[in-house]
C-alpha cells in the first residue's frame, strides 16, 4: 500500500475527486487504482487567507515497482495487532460495568469464545435516553441510569466525540470496530473523529447483540456489591441479585462509582492510584472562536471551530492544558450522585432539549 500525503484541497469535493486529485499530484495513473482508503482529513487554518482541508490518502496499485517514489506503508499493521489471549480456565469471565472499557472487553472476550457475562448496574442504551430526557426536563435524578451510568458509560450522552491523547496503533482498531457497527466512516480519517449520540445509541445496541449472539451475556439493573476473596483468589462476584461464580473479573466501572471503590478498599483489593489534574470550566462564544481560529472569509463549509493550547514549566515539570474542548456545545447538569454537582459540556442533548 503506497501513500499520498499532504494533498491541499479548497473547496467541497467528493472522497472520488479529491482522490484524482491527490493522484494526479502523485503521477498516479488513475487506471492503476485498485483499491483506496481515506487515511486522515484535517483543516489547516494557520492562514485566514488560505484555509484547506489536507488529506492523507492510502492507496492500493496494480503495479508497486512503478510507484517506488512513493511512501510504502505496512498493510499488516493492523493484523499484527491481532490478540492472543492463553486463558486455561473454564469459567466465564465476568465484566463488571458496561461503559466504553466493558463494552469492548465484552466485544473481543465474546469473540474468543469465552462467553463473558457483563454486570452493569444502569439500563440499556435506550431505556436510558428515557432517564437522561426526565433528568434534563424535570431535574428528576436516577441514580442507576443517568448521564454517566448504563450501557455505554459516561461518554454516550456527550455527542460521542472520540477523544484520547494517547498514540496507540489500537486506537484504530477501536474506529474501525465503529465503523463495522453502523459509524459513519469518515471517524476513521477525521483529524477529530465524532459519532453523535443518536448514532452511538444504534452502535452501542449493534455492539451489545453481537456480544449475545456470540454466547456472552448482560445483566442491566444489577449492581455488583461483593467479592468473595479467598486466600488471594476470587471465587465468585456478589449482584444484589445473585452470586457468579468466577476465577477472572474485569473491573470497567469508570471514575465515577465511588461505592464501589469503597467496597474495593475494604476488601483489601489492590488499587493504583493515578495522577490527576485540576482544572477550571471556561466559556467562549462559538463566533468569537470561529473568528480567531477561520477568519471570515473562507468559503468552505467548516465545521465549529476549536483550539488546543499547552505548556510546559521545564522547571517544575508541571503543565497547564485545554482539555476537552465542545466546540458549539453547551454546559450541562450530568451528576450521578444525590446532592452533588458534576457539569459537562454537550452539543447533542441541548439540540434534542
Ligand atoms: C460528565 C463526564 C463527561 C465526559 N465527557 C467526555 C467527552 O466528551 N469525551 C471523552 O472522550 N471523554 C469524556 N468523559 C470521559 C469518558 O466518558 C470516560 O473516559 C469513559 O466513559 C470511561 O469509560 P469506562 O468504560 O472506563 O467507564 P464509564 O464510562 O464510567 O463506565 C462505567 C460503567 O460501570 C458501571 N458500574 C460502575 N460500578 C458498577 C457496579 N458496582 N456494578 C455494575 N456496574 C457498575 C456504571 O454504571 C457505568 O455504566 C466524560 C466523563 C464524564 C464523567
Amino acid at each position: 500500500m503506497l501513500r499520498l500525503e499532504n494533498i491541499k484541497i479548497r473547496e467541497e469535493l467528493s472522497s472520488e475527486d479529491v482522490l484524482k486529485i491527490a493522484c494526479n499530484k502523485n503521477h498516479v495513473k488513475y487506471d492503476d487504482l485498485q483499491n483506496f482508503r481515506i487515511f486522515r482529513k484535517s483543516i489547516d487554518a494557520r492562514n485566514k487567507e488560505d484555509i484547506f482541508y489536507n488529506y492523507t490518502i492510502d492507496i492500493c496499485v496494480k503495479d508497486e515497482k512503478r510507484y517506488s517514489k512513493l511512501k510504502k506503508i505496512d498493510l499488516a499493521a493492523d493484523e499484527k495487532l491481532k490478540l492472543v489471549l492463553n486463558r486455561k480456565s473454564k469459567k466465564r469471565p465476568v465484566i463488571i460495568g458496561m461503559g466504553p472499557a466493558g463494552l469492548f472487553c465484552g466485544l473481543i472476550l465474546s469473540e474468543y469464545g469465552l462467553k463473558p457475562i457483563i454486570v452493569e448496574q444502569g439500563k440499556r442504551v435506550e431505556d436510558r435516553q428515557k432517564d437522561v430526557d426526565e433528568f434534563i426536563e424535570t431535574g428528576k435524578l436516577n441514580t442507576r441510569s443517568n448521564i454517566q451510568f448504563g450501557e455505554g458509560g459516561a461518554g454516550t450522552f456527550s455527542d460521542g466525540k472520540l477523544t484520547s491523547g494517547i498514540h496507540d496503533p489500537l486506537c484504530r482498531i477501536v474506529l474501525n470496530r465503529f465503523v463495522e457497527f453502523g459509524a459513519p466512516e469518515q471517524i476513521t480519517y477525521v483529524s477529530k473523529p465524532h459519532i453523535g449520540t443518536d448514532n452511538l445509541v444504534k452502535i452501542v445496541s449493534n455492539i451489545r447483540n453481537h456480544i449475545i449472539s456470540n454466547g456472552g451475556e448482560v445483566l442491566f439493573n444489577e449492581k455488583v456489591i461483593d467479592f468473595n476473596i479467598d486466600n488471594g483468589i476470587l471465587k465468585s462476584v456478589i449482584t444484589e441479585k445473585r452470586e457468579l461464580y468466577t476465577d477472572t473479573a474485569v473491573l470497567a466501572i469508570g471514575h465515577s462509582a465511588r461505592d464501589t471503590f469503597e467496597k474495593l478498599y475494604e476488601k483489601n483489593i489492590k488499587m493504583e492510584k493515578k495522577n490527576f489534574s485540576v482544572g477550571v470550566r471556561i466559556e467562549h462564544s462559538q463566533k468569537m472562536v470561529n473568528e480567531a481560529q477561520y477568519g471570515n472569509k473562507s468559503k468552505l463549509n467548516l465545521p465549529a471551530a476549536d483550539y488546543k493550547l499547552a505548556y510546559h514549566n521545564k522547571e517544575t515539570g508541571r503543565s497547564c492544558y485545554t482539555f476537552c474542548m465542545c466546540p458549539g456545545g453547551f454546559v450541562m447538569a450530568s451528576s450521578s450522585e444525590e446532592n452533588t454537582i458534576v457539569v459537562n459540556r454537550n452539543e447533542q442533548i441541548c439540540k434534542r432539549w
